[in-house]
Parts: structure tokens; C-alpha cells; sequence
């Protein structure tokens, strides 16, 4: 065992909350360390081969997780600096001002955050800035209001595009740019390809390592260690985290700091608070509500293709557009439904993947005369959602919520594709092995005795641990959520700075 290190600041995981948090305190001079169980995705040939990506599933991690009857399962988590937003769709949405207040859903409420959209607003402007999203205001009729632009103008529509969106629009329908976070012109230079479920390494897409850890990397007081996984938080007397403990080429090492920030992605960061567990807090740490692992939300979402013999789709990256009509309600007066967004241009290769029968030649025509979109409803917060550990193991119970009013979602989007001219329109929902949207495990609220983080996402139970991830999020909302975990690591950024 090597000898102990110090930090002021430790941060454990550079995804989109880590990061942001650690470009929001690196002007204190802090001394600051991110702690990263990966390592930098490198250039090479896979990064935009369609074949290796989706069909070889090159870039997933060999893990698995378990279902609670004890079945294993390979998830799509990734492990690299940058977290899981090196391969996301870069949608840099504000959840909507409803979603900070309850919410009726056919199957459930979704509770009441416990600050109002008008709390977090500036802060999604700085994250808008921050990771230079590209946008429109004055389309989206449930669009929460801004205080600040767009700091760039939208990603343009490909002209096979913009012919649907102005279909949908002839039928009412309300199509608005997606909020992006991508400088196209720079991402095509490098491949023709989409971005979406693409590998990036420093192509024009803004994730959390080329936007917010770039910038935070830029002081000298903030330093960034690689390969270092972290296997266990050790308290002291007083409750206050004294030692974190992790794994580095095979060496064990433990790190001291004044203030550790958790940031180890929804399932990561609870199984870490749950393993951590010792004879002072035998249920885990930050668990005396007994919320840790609980409330795990994932988003019901599905791919629906829209197909016609006479449409030709020669785009090459498709996704700039959404609608959010049957957001508030079901467009008749009946509960919300949730938001539907274009995929990123799925092609012969990409189909394969999921149709490994039919040969790519065929599924290219099919592509040719499709286009692709992501349709997605609230998963409302459920106390026997969960993650737990089981030694080593993370085991995973799914408990959905509201998947009827997803249902009836993709039912009313079937239903507008075949009105503006899609004949064929087939659907496929997502399962566990997509935990894109993993949140809620370790939620935050005003009531210790049901939420382990305050509104600063602070533990109640241990006064220098703050947990800023996905996990903080107290509802799923039917929004990306990268943007949300920005805003609010930016706020607990500038609260941190405020006491220091
Ligand atoms: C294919 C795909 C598409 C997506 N598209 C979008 C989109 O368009 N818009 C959107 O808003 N969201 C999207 N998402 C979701 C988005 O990427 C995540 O919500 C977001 O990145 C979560 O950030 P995080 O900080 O919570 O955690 P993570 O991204 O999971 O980051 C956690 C980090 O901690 C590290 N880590 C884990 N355990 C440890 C440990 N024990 N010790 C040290 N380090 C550790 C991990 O390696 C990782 O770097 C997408 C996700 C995927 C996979």
C-alpha cells in the first residue's frame, strides 16, 4: 500500500457532473483531484466504424450487472474519462417548469423538486455557455423561459429533414430544434457519420471532457488522475468522510481530503455509498433515510422508425429536430405522454445490430427510405426501483413505472408518421441493457428522512460529502439529462465557492 495523498478536493468520476463541478471551483486555487476509474478514449480506426461500434460492440465495457433473480446482464456504461457523455446525442435540454412541480401521470405522481425551475434557471444558461449548446428559442411551446440566448444558432436541418419537419408542421405539430451540444462542420470533417452513440475524442462534440474538464484542467491546482477506480469511502467519528481508497495499476492507495464529491455516474455512485457500509453506518453510507439505491429511473424510451418507398433520407447525422405536443398532456386533455426526438441517422450497419439475420444490403435500402426517432417518457421515482450490491455484484431491480403512457406515446407518434405519408411504422423499446438514463438513486429533497442529499446535494449524514451525478435527481422528467446534472453541479459549484 502506497502512503496516504492530500486534496482539498476530491472529485470521484469526470462525467458531466464531475467535470462541470470541477470547472465551476478550479478558479479557488482549491488543490483539486479527480479521481477516474478510466482512461482517455485514444484516436483509432473503431471510433467511427459503424460495424465495430454497434455490430462487434467494440467500445462496451465487458461488465455485468445482475437482474435480482440472479440472471446477468452486459450494460451499456461506459468507463473513460468523460463518463457516458463521450457517446451521447449531446441534447443539452432544460427540463420544462412543470417538471419542478407534481405531476399527474396516468400510472403515478412525480413528485415536486424541492426548488422551483426559477432556482436552477441561471445555471442552465451557464451550462448552455459552458458547453456551447446549439439552439432556437420561440419554437417549442413548452419551452421554460430563458433569461439568456443560445449561445450559437441550431444545428440546420439536412434537407430530407427539414421536408418532415415541415410535414409535421403542415399537421400542427410544433418541431423545434434540438438544443446541441455538437460544432458540426468540425464533426463531419473528421467522418460522415452521426454523432449520436458515436465514440468522440476531440471532433466537435462537447461532452464533459472537452467542454467542462478541458476548462477546468487549464489551473494548476486541478489535477486528474487516470485508471483510478475507487473501491471504498471510510468515515470518521464524526461522520465525515476521512479516507477514500482506490485501485491504480493494481496498487491500492488511499487520499485524504477536506471535501469528497461523488460523481461516479447513478449506479456507480450508490453501490460505492452502499459497499462503503461500516459498524457506524451499517445500512451505507449517506443511507440513513434508506434511499440509497432506491428510486432508480431510467426513462421508458423506445426507437420507432418511419418508413415510405417514396422518401428518400440521404442525411447523414438526421438528428436536429424534436416535438414536445404531447409533453404537458396527451394533446386531448389526458395525462402528459413525453418528448420525441430524431435519433441519430441510423444506418444498414447500425440496423444489423439488432437484425443480425438479414443482410446489410437489404437494411441499407430499408434505411434509405426511413427515418429514425427516439420517443421518451417520464419513469416515475419508485422506492423498490433499486440497486444493491451483492459483494462485488451490482444488482439491479427495474422497477418501471407509467410504461402504458409510454405506450400510448409511441401510439400517437405511429399514428402522426402515417398521416404526413410513413406507411410502415415499427418500434422497439429499450431494456436494461440501455441504462443511458440512469438517475434518482441518490436523490436529494428537504426531508432527511427521505432523500440521503440536501438541495446543495450535501449528505445529511456526513458534512463533507456531496454526491453530483445523475443520482441527484429527485424525478426522471421525459428530458436528456445532462444539462439538468450541469446546471445543478454548477449551482453546488458556486455554494461550495460561497463557503470556502
Ligand atoms: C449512447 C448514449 C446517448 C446519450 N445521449 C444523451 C443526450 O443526447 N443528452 C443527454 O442529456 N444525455 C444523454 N445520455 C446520458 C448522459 O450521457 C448521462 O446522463 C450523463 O453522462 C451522466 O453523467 P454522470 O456524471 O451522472 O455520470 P457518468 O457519465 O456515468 O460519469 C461517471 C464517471 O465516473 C467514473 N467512475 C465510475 N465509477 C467510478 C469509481 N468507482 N471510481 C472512479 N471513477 C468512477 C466513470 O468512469 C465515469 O467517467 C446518453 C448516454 C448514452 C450512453
Amino acid at each position: 500500500m502506497s502512503a496516504p495523498e492530500f486534496a482539498d478536493i476530491v472529485i470521484i468520476g469526470s462525467g458531466i457532473g464531475g467535470a462541470t463541478i470541477a470547472a465551476s471551483l478550479a478558479d479557488t486555487g482549491a488543490n483539486i483531484l479527480i479521481l477516474e476509474a478510466g482512461a482517455h478514449l485514444p484516436e483509432r480506426a473503431e471510433n467511427r466504424d459503424q460495424r465495430a461500434i454497434f455490430q462487434r460492440g467494440f467500445f462496451r465495457p465487458k461488465e455485468f450487472w445482475y437482474e435480482a433473480g440472479g440472471e446477468p446482464f452486459n450494460p451499456g456504461n461506459y468507463y473513460n474519462v468523460g463518463g457516458n457523455s463521450k457517446f451521447y446525442g449531446a441534447v443539452l435540454a432544460r427540463y420544462r417548469r412543470q417538471d419542478f412541480e407534481e405531476i399527474a401521470h396516468a400510472e403515478g405522481v412525480s413528485p415536486a423538486w424541492p426548488f422551483s425551475y426559477d432556482e436552477l434557471e441561471p445555471w442552465y444558461g451557464k451550462a448552455e455557455q459552458l458547453y456551447q449548446v446549439r439552439g432556437a428559442l420561440g419554437q417549442d411551446p413548452t419551452e421554460p423561459a430563458h433569461s439568456s440566448p443560445f449561445p450559437y444558432p441550431p444545428v440546420p436541418d439536412e434537407p430530407p429533414i427539414a421536408d418532415v419537419r415541415a410535414r409535421l408542421k403542415a399537421k400542427g405539430i410544433h418541431p423545434y430544434s434540438l438544443p446541441l451540444g455538437i460544432d458540426i462542420d468540425k464533426w463531419l470533417t473528421k467522418g460522415q457519420t452521426p454523432w449520436d452513440a458515436h465514440p468522440h475524442v476531440n471532433d466537435g462534440k462537447m461532452d464533459a471532457e472537452t467542454a467542462a474538464l478541458a476548462a477546468a484542467l487549464k489551473f494548476p491546482n486541478v489535477n486528474l488522475e487516470i485508471n483510478a477506480r475507487v473501491t471504498r469511502l471510510e468515515t470518521a467519528a464524526d461522520g465525515t468522510i476521512s479516507a477514500v481508497h482506490y485501485l491504480q495499476a493494481g496498487a491500492e492507495k488511499t487520499l485524504h481530503a477536506k471535501t469528497v464529491i461523488l460523481s461516479a455516474g447513478a449506479v456507480q455512485s450508490a453501490a460505492l455509498l452502499l459497499r462503503s457500509a461500516n459498524d457506524q453506518f451499517p445500512k451505507g453510507l449517506a443511507n440513513s433515510s434508506d434511499q440509497v439505491g432506491r428510486n432508480f429511473m431510467n426513462h421508458n424510451s423506445s426507437a420507432v422508425l418511419a418508413l415510405s418507398p417514396t422518401y428518400i433520407n440521404d442525411s447523414i447525422y438526421q438528428k436536429t429536430f424534436g416535438f414536445n405536443d404531447f409533453y404537458l398532456s396527451d394533446g386531448a386533455g389526458g395525462p402528459p405522454l413525453g418528448n420525441v426526438q430524431l435519433l441519430g441517422r441510423v444506418s444498414g450497419k447500425i440496423l444489423k445490430s439488432s437484425l443480425p439475420l438479414l443482410p446489410e444490403w437489404l437494411l441499407n435500402v430499408v434505411s434509405r427510405h426511413a427515418i429514425d426517432f427516439y420517443a421518451m417518457s417520464e419513469d416515475i421515482p419508485h422506492s423498490e426501483s433499486r440497486i444493491s450490491v451483492d459483494g462485488e455484484r451490482i444488482v439491479l431491480q427495474w422497477h418501471r413505472t407509467n410504461w402504458n403512457a409510454h405506450l400510448a406515446l409511441v401510439a400517437k407518434l405511429k399514428a402522426v408518421l402515417r398521416e404526413i405519408g410513413f406507411p410502415v411504422v415499427l418500434s422497439r423499446a429499450f431494456d436494461r441493457r440501455t441504462p443511458s438514463h440512469q438517475c434518482g438513486t441518490i436523490r436529494m429533497g428537504n426531508d432527511p428522512d427521505k432523500a440521503p442529499l440536501d438541495t446543495f446535494c450535501r449528505a445529511y449524514d456526513h458534512a463533507n460529502l456531496y454526491v453530483v451525478d445523475a443520482s441527484f435527481l429527485p424525478t426522471s422528467a421525459a428530458v436528456n439529462p445532462s444539462l439538468t446534472i450541469a446546471a445543478q453541479a454548477l449551482r453546488v459549484g458556486a455554494h461550495l465557492q460561497a463557503q470556502r
